[in-house]
């Protein structure tokens, strides 16, 4: 079996609902990072009923900081804001929508961290901070076992669906037991009517195409990914199924 797991940041209300109704269609699902989370502009009431809704559904969520700005150049007290408030909004947001939920999971914004960083993850009990390759020293996963050789608040991710390549794609989920597709919510825009006009407006409609092209392929990448098995998980179950390894 392949475990994967896809990852989204810089999730808000403003491209939430496009993301899960993609998802959805395709019946898996996502750990999604929330950004702007104190942000009444970019999350509204009906964005955080969806959020209970897919989390009943087992999706995740998890913190990817308030304002998205470099956590590294921060001085400790803003840090904190970013980090412990951003995570508390979510939490405090979905408790007023009805739901008890504990975000364990945080992705650096641009994947930037340092050990101050980590320590405050570890001290608020976050099980993993996740980063990408261009981004200080981090590891991926090619085995369940790799989570005890790798440190869980630096890990990486196995495809960051750049470049937009099948072949690529589906070789790289075919030579990991492990797989973590990182994405961004930006091609799952490109058909709301206000991109279109925006693209239209800037003579942008290469961004329009290659969005298009982009969940196309996309979309063939996770019907080759069932195809072979692939049993779709989050960063949560992850963690759970490591520490059934551990016990056994
Ligand atoms: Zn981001």
């Amino acid at each position: 079996m392949r475990f994967s797991i896809i990852r989204i940041d810089d999730v808000n209300g403003s491209n939430l609902h496009e993301i899960v109704k993609f998802f959805t269609r395709l019946d898996i699902k996502a750990s999604l990072f929330l950004t702007h989370t104190d942000s009444p502009h970019f999350w509204k009431k009906k964005d955080w009923l969806l959020v209970k809704n897919i989390i009943k559904h087992g999706w995740e969520v998890g913190g990817h900081s308030r304002s998205h700005k470099p956590l590294v150049l921060l001085k400790n007290k803003e840090m904190l804001e970013e980090i412990i408030g951003n995570i508390k909004d979510i939490e405090e947001k979905l408790y007023e929508v009805g739901v008890t939920y504990k975000v364990t999971s945080f992705a650096y914004p641009c994947g930037e961290y340092n050990t101050v960083i980590k320590e405050i993850l570890r001290s608020h009990n976050i099980l993993f901070g996740l980063t990408c390759p261009d981004a200080l020293g981090y590891k991926s996963l090619e085995r369940l076992e790799d989570l005890n050789e790798v440190d869980p608040l630096s890990l990486g991710v196995t495809n960051t669906g750049n470049p937009i390549n099948l072949n690529l794609w589906n070789y790289k989920f075919m030579t990991s037991n492990i797989y973590i597709l990182a994405l961004h919510p930006d091609p799952f825009i490109a058909l709301k009517p206000r991109t279109l006009l925006n693209a239209a407006k800037n003579f942008n409609i290469k961004y329009v195409i290659d969005s298009i092209k982009f969940l196309k392929i996309l979309e063939e990448h996770i019907r080759f990914m069932l195809h072979h098995g692939a049993k779709f998980i989050t960063f949560k179950e992850l963690w759970n199924l490591l520490h059934d390894s551990w016990k056994m």
